[in-house]
């Protein structure tokens, strides 16, 4: 079974490895992949978070199951050409449900061969998102149980270099 993880990983976070690690447990094959986000800034480019992405899970014993890579345009369109059988978003608190919901009804209309799977994360990285830890980090907060090592070391030279 293929899946596909979208997301914009800007930085990942030890949530975002929880839920690969628990895709990796039902699927054969995972693309990790990072959506061109138009509308959104962020703090890392593309092609850095592709290389950090790839960096932390040098770490783990995934690297035959998980792809990383860059996409743009529909995500329905991408599941397809990758012919992924599911979508994995992770669930955090229930004020992420509105939005999920609605995303991936409108991903089922577009490519009625894909499901979503919510996975919930351990519950100790329930409050967990990228903007919290780039806030942390951007005012020297300590930052080492939420992200892997090497991300860490990549937040603290960006905004050393800010
Ligand atoms: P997006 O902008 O697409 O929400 P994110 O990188 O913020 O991209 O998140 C990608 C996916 O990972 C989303 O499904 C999000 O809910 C999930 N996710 C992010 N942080 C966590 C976490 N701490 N626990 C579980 N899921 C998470």
């Amino acid at each position: 079974m293929i899946a596909v993880y979208p997301g914009s990983f800007d930085p990942l976070t030890l949530g975002h490895l929880d839920i690969i690690k628990r895709a990796c447990k039902i699927c054969d094959k995972l693309y990790i992949a990072i959506g061109k986000n138009s509308s959104k800034a962020s703090l890392f480019t593309d092609d850095e978070k592709l290389e950090m992405i790839n960096e932390a899970l040098s770490e783990l014993e995934l690297a035959n199951k998980v792809e990383v890579e860059i996409f743009s345009g529909l995500l329905a369109e991408y599941a397809k050409q990758k012919e992924a059988k599911a979508i994995i978003r992770g669930l955090r608190v229930v004020s992420d449900f509105d939005y999920e919901f609605q995303i991936a009804l409108s991903n089922r209309m577009l490519n009625s061969s894909c499901e979503t799977i919510f996975l919930l994360p351990s519950s100790k990285y329930i409050f967990l998102s990228s903007t919290i830890v780039r806030d942390i980090a951007k005012n020297n907060g300590d930052i080492s149980s939420l992200v892997p090592k090497n991300i860490e070391a990549h937040l603290k030279a960006k905004f050393q270099t800010k």
